[in-house]
């Protein structure tokens, strides 16, 4: 099996992100044959100015726009065999890598600490390869083992798993795709940088939502209330995975621990992953229709009743 690194040329941190990966081979991948690296950039020239290296050989995958569905295509069509494919660690790594794994049906792990081999047996004295990988599981308190069972495996690299100074001069470019014409569906794109201030951790007041918020729709009234609280907004796991907010804003052993003077659920229930991110507020205030939901006994306040009434209540009191 060969291992290949998928290099993000659009990146502002390549360099970075290229010494992690050969940081990362250098410290676990002993003895595993090396293949091409993939760049994904806007042109051949953009790579040679890097004037550094991890891999010999490189294939380019380029577009003026940085496209997923374009890139992806292009990665796509391209591997041919299984093998590991080794992503860097950013937010295209990560949605590449398992994108990638999902439409070949591979195996994917996103921000990879470690990994190693091993044989095992198939049968009939067949040997089949396994992959396994830790990484950092529910907010970085616990650390996990995942075995990957399916080729191509495409891992994303965890920040800083391992780092080792790259080589100078340039890479033997192969051969260059243009995806310039796979994305003609999107129409326009803006990109917002994140929000590095504010945000959970230093919130003072909390607005909750859960499951109970029941669309995205009615999110926009938790929005409304929160800022004449001049709250943050957080959400329970199924409000996150319902993409009514981002994974940024989830609270719980999976997400945030936040510690606000003032935490109010909304259609919560309180179940165990979730309350653990919040139990330290000093005031609780849970708003939910089941009077028996487990987050009534925990907050200091319990509002048994629908929650649309209460923010529309409190958006009076804000105005
Ligand atoms: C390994 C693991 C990790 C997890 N990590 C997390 C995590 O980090 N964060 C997290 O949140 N969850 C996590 N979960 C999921 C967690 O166990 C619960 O499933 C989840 O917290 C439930 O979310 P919820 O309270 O929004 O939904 P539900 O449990 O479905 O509760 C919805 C509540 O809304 C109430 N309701 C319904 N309609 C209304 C209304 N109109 N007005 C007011 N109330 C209403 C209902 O009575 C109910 O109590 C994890 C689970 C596992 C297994």
């Amino acid at each position: 099996m060969r291992y290949h690194f998928v290099v993000n040329g659009y990146a502002d941190d390549v360099l970075r992100q290229m010494e992690e990966q050969m940081g990362f081979a250098q410290k676990y991948l002993n003895g595993m044959e090396q293949g091409e690296a993939i760049i994904y950039c806007r042109s051949a020239e953009d790579v040679q100015r890097l004037e550094r290296h991890h891999s010999k050989e490189a294939v380019l995958i380029s577009a003026r726009e940085y496209a997923p569905e374009a890139v992806l295509h292009g990665l796509c069509d391209r591997i041919a065999d299984g093998g590991l494919y080794i992503f860097g660690n950013d937010d295209a790594g990560t949605e590449l890598s398992v994108r990638m794994a999902a439409r070949l049906s591979g195996s994917s792990i996103t921000e990879a600490e470690s990994l190693w081999l091993s044989e095992e047996s198939a049968g009939d004295s067949e040997l089949i390869n396994k992959i396994h990988v830790m990484k950092m599981v529910y907010a970085n308190h616990m650390e996990a083992a995942f075995v990957m069972e399916r080729e191509p495996y495409c891992i994303s690299l965890a920040r800083g798993a391992a780092s080792q100074e790259l080589r100078m001069g340039s890479f033997v470019i192969k051969e260059e795709i243009s995806c310039e014409n796979m994305a003609e569906h999107i129409v326009s794109q803006e990109f917002y940088p994140e929000a590095l201030a504010g945000g959970l951790d230093e919130a003072k007041v909390i607005l909750a939502a859960g499951r109970g918020v029941k669309n995205k729709e009615n999110m926009a009234v938790i929005d409304k209330t929160a800022r004449g609280l001049k709250a943050e907004v957080a959400v329970s796991r199924p409000a996150a995975m319902n993409a009514w907010k981002p994974m940024n804003r989830l609270i719980g052993v999976s997400g945030a621990m936040v510690g606000p003077e003032v935490c109010i659920t909304a259609g919560v229930s309180g179940a165990a992953a979730f309350y653990a991110g919040i139990e330290k507020s000093k005031f609780i205030v849970a708003i939910n229709t089941d009077e028996k939901a487990p987050i009534m006994k925990m907050a200091n306040v319990a509002i048994v009743d629908d929650f649309l009434p209460i923010m529309e209540e409190l958006n009076n009191i804000c105005k």
